[in-house]
């Protein structure tokens, strides 16, 4: 164990310890400050100002397994491929998801999810339901961030049918257009947060 080590005299009067804290934070200060400068003045852009992020305007690379906003996988013919399990529910830490199992017309098919929600002020995002579907029927890879402030809280519940469509753009638009979407909204609700998303 490091013994803590005695105060210099210097440390004990604390004036000296409070002007170089004062230096360094306005050292850092004008630095940042010079940067931005450049940065503003088409300089400098390999260099980074600040180390926050200008989300929205910005985007931080995000890692190839990084677990977006939730979607369900469908079949060829659109249908969802969730066979109503209720594995994903059961994984669950948070008791965010619900099911209401239904039998299908087809025989052939044995349930599907009459209903299925997942409530995203609960969920923390730890990808365990994905983990534990056995169909791959719900996935995490949309590379979206949850919704922050929906203009009607009970768009924080997300039903099959939001899930769905999610997996329909993705097919149709392609992820970096949803992604773009997304951003774009976002942006506006920044500019205007009474905005509906
Ligand atoms: S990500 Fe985790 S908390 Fe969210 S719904 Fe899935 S299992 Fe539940
Ligand atoms: S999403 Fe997967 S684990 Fe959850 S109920 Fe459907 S089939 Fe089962």
């Amino acid at each position: 164990m490091k013994r803590r080590e005695e105060l210099t005299f210097l440390e004990r009067i604390y004036i000296v310890e409070i002007a170089r804290g004062v230096a360094l934070t306005f050292g850092r200060l004008l630095r940042n400050f010079l940067f931005h400068v450049l940065h503003a003045l088409g300089l400098a852009k390999n260099v980074r100002a600040a180390a926050s992020i200008q989300y929205p305007n910005e985007r931080r690379p995000y890692p190839s397994r990084y677990r977006g906003r939730h979607r369900l996988t469908l079949h060829e013919d659109g249908s969802v491929k969730c066979t109503s399990c209720f594995l994903c529910a059961t994984a669950c830490p948070a008791k965010c998801i619900y099911i209401q199992a239904a039998e299908h017309d087809d025989p052939s098919i044995e349930k599907f999810p009459h209903r299925y929600e997942i409530d995203t002020l609960l969920c923390i995002y730890c990808g365990y339901c994905v983990e534990a579907c056995p169909v791959d029927a719900i996935r995490m890879d949309t590379g979206l961030h949850p919704e922050v402030y929906p203009s009607d809280p009970r768009r924080f519940i997300e039903d099959k049918e939001v899930l769905m469509l999610r997996s329909k753009e993705l097919q149709e638009k392609g992820a970096a257009q949803v992604y773009q979407e997304h951003m774009r909204k976002m942006q506006q609700v920044e500019v205007h947060p009474r905005s509906s998303l």
